[in-house]
């Protein structure tokens, strides 16, 4: 890296490594975008909760490794638990799952459930492992479900949308569909889901509205 890119993100706070993937895979995703349906709408936001606000459930979890600590918060990545079927699922297991794939735990930041409740995971402070290449400037949340196979419920997306938003007022994010990403926008994958992507432009529009 040149002195002056070095420069360019410490004054304007540029993330090279995901927002170059970002372009790279802009077109990738406009061939991968499934269409909006009638059965589902993001529900609208009404009320606007911080951080310390937000109802967030705290999980005792043993992580393996040291973790680096997250330089800075640029975006933020949804994901969908994606397992074989649409069922819920609980932080220790998907924990566990992740500790399998040999990382010092769970990866994502937040797991939010299907009835809405929000659980922190990977503390905060820490860099995640959720988006291949983009996890050092990012927070990662994953809505359980499949929703290659389903649409979330109301609950679920309400609760997603209050939690990008509390993100975003918390490292002073400018929601945008660069700065709030799909997991398919920065890595091939149809995470979070060909039912759930088309609804994000919505979900960053809400945001945006209570900001
Ligand atoms: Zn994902």
């Amino acid at each position: 890296m040149t002195a002056k890119i070095l420069a360019a993100t410490a004054t304007f706070g540029l993330f090279p490594d995901f927002a170059e993937a970002a372009r790279k895979d802009k077109d990738k995703d406009k061939k991968k975008k499934s269409k909006k349906s009638k059965e589902f709408e993001m529900p609208p936001l009404v009320d606007f909760k911080t951080l310390d606000e937000l109802e967030i459930g705290k999980v005792n979890l043993d992580f393996t490794s040291d973790m680096d600590v997250r330089e800075g918060t640029g975006a933020v990545v949804i994901h969908h638990a994606g397992l074989s079927k649409d069922v819920d699922i609980d932080v220790p297991s998907i924990h566990d799952m992740h500790l399998g794939n040999g990382w010092a735990g769970i990866g994502y930041h937040f797991v939010v459930h299907k009835d809405g409740f929000i659980e922190q995971a990977r503390p905060l402070k820490y860099v995640g492992a959720h988006a291949y290449q983009n996890n050092k400037y990012t927070v990662g949340i994953c809505m359980t479900g499949n929703y290659n196979l389903a649409y979330p419920p109301f609950e679920q997306a309400f609760a997603v949308e209050q939690l990008t938003a509390a993100l975003c007022k918390n490292y002073k994010i400018k929601p945008s569909d660069c700065t709030i990403f799909g997991h398919r926008d920065l890595n091939d994958t149809s995470c979070p889901g060909d039912k759930f992507y088309p609804y994000l432009p919505q979900l960053i529009k809400n945001v945006k509205k209570v900001l």
